[in-house]
């Protein structure tokens, strides 16, 4: 259970701790000529800044860092995310001063090294995925699915096959596939998902024609089972004409078993901040490499590395569908995930889905006769999907379970996704975790499920011992409150739409 509970806490905000004239530190005096100021009229009449001694920010910060849920303190098995452990060797190497201090508008030939680390990275995702064109530059996987998708519509255009505007996506799609297509300007069609989970290969074919520009598929599927029906499936794309695309946000469960390329995919993005290793989420930005094959390579965005004559050089693919963001990528973020498939090798690849495959599983055998399956009868691959319908019946649901867990010190799962799954509770434990933790895990969750027959109660009340126990969710993400205030008084509810600062407008 976590130590730092809301008893031990000084819950006290920044400028709540603020004592006029404390100083963490002085500015020397300026030893170049003081630029004057801009006129008044520029200037803000009032600024209130927080003025603290060096250790009281110290404390402050480190106390944020502490209430924050992080892979570093504790098991985190939040399904399709793969939060996994990230090596501190990747930060040490991201932080060389060579790859640290450089700038993306200086002269190549200033930076070999890091457009080698650019390039051998787009080499080894395209040997480990089977598909060979890669471009590293989307910022997040839903702009890789962007970019891919983006080069499905060029391919079919650059055969003046302009009737091909619809993107097949299955029921249990992550909710970015629909949305990437919708932007890429493609009109979306939702394909069922069988009995077990897997796409339904009859009503598939119902729905391709000439008007399919492509399938997106994500394998394992949502569900954490691995589609047998996988090579019929793009055969019958193909045949139609049209290009499968993989969601490979997650390849935990592929890496050195099998490649998206052979398996026939024709596109896919994956995302460096879940296979790879990289931080994830509020610890981002994250990567999410679009990966095409050979055919589709030259309509990539810009800019890919390329080499020639033992020199390493930024270039645009020949047909390319453009630039996505103002540089290169996250490239710290590229570093890591470099770093993290060197260390592994790709030997260590294969060892790095089996284990994911082999501690999901564990999952699934020790905790079936206590939750129910989502698919029952399946092996999983590297996650495991439950329904909490069992715990629903009794007064629990998906998320009073996800709630008591944090009692315990987990962190929830992900909950209520995929859509198709009633109480969806989806775990994915990766590769990284001993089984004493997996058992630990698997020990309060059967207490869960004890305690959700007995006193449901409890569990409708958690969390207990968090700063915060049950936040009004859509209120939290419509209208934020994210400025100190000196009369502490949130602004009212309003209806303005999310990011938008409702309140303090000085
Ligand atoms: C995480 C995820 C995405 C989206 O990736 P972001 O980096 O969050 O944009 C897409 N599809 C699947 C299956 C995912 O797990």
């Amino acid at each position: 259970m976590s130590q730092f509970t809301a008893r031990s806490v000084d819950r006290r905000l920044l400028m709540d701790r603020s004592v006029a004239g404390r100083r963490a530190m002085r500015l020397p005096q300026p030893d170049v000529p003081v630029a004057p100021l801009p006129g008044a009229s520029m200037l803000r009449k009032e600024l209130e800044l927080p003025e603290l001694s060096e250790l009281e920010l110290v404390r402050y910060f480190s106390l944020l860092s502490q209430l924050n849920f992080s892979i570093d303190t504790n098991f985190y098995p939040l399904g399709s995310c793969t939060m996994k452990y990230n090596p501190k060797l990747n930060d040490e190497m991201a932080s060389l001063p060579g790859l640290s201090d450089i700038h993306p508008l200086q002269d190549g030939a200033t930076v070999q090294g890091a457009l080698r680390i650019m390039f051998e990275l787009q080499e080894a995702l395209g040997e480990i995925t089977g598909l060979p064109g890669v471009c590293l530059s989307p910022l997040a996987g839903a702009q890789g699915e962007y970019a891919g998708l983006l080069v499905a519509r060029a391919y079919h255009r650059s055969r003046n096959d302009l009737k091909r505007t619809v993107a097949l996506i299955p029921d249990s799609a992550h909710g970015t596939n629909p949305a990437s297509a919708a932007m890429a300007g493609l009109e979306v069609v939702t394909v069922p998902s069988d009995k077990n989970g897997n796409i339904d290969v009859q009503a598939l074919r119902q729905h391709v024609d000439e008007r399919t520009a492509v399938f997106m598929l994500t394998l394992p599927s949502t569900v954490g089972l691995f589609d047998p029906s996988i090579l019929e499936i793009t055969k019958t794309i193909h045949d139609a004409g049209g290009l499968v695309y993989a969601d490979g946000a997650n390849l935990n469960a592929l890496l050195g078993l099998t490649r998206l390329g052979d398996l026939g995919f024709d596109i896919a993005h994956s995302n460096l901040h879940k296979t790879f290793s990289t931080p994830h989420g509020g610890g981002g930005p994250g990567a999410g490499p679009v990966l095409v094959s050979e055919a589709l390579r030259r309509f990539l965005p810009t800019p890919v590395v390329q080499r020639a004559d033992n020199q390493y050089r930024l270039a645009a693919p020949a047909d390319s569908v453009g630039r996505l963001n103002g540089f290169h990528g996250s490239f710290g973020i590229l570093v890591r995930a470099y770093t993290y498939i060197r260390t592994m090798g790709l030997e260590g690849m294969r060892q790095i889905s089996e284990n994911a495959i082999i501690n999901a599983n564990y999952i699934q055998v020790r905790l079936k006769s206590d939750y129910d399956l989502a698919f029952a009868g399946r092996y999983s691959m590297h996650e495991v999907v439950f329904s909490a319908r069992k715990q629903k019946a009794k007064g629990a649901s998906a998320l009073d379970v996800a709630k008591r867990l944090i009692d315990y010190g987990v962190h929830p799962p992900t909950m209520y996704f995929p859509l198709i799954v009633p109480e969806a509770l989806m775990v994915e434990p990766t590769e990284t975790e001993s089984k004493e933790t997996l058992d630990q895990f698997i020990a309060i969750m059967q207490k869960i499920a004890r305690e959700a027959e007995d006193t449901p109660e409890v569990l409708k009340s958690a969390p207990h011992d968090t700063p915060n126990s049950r936040l009004n969710e859509a209120a939290a993400a419509r209208t934020p409150y994210l400025r100190w205030r000196r009369d502490g008084v949130a602004p009212a509810q309003s209806s303005a739409p999310a990011g938008v600062d409702a309140g303090d407008r000085r």
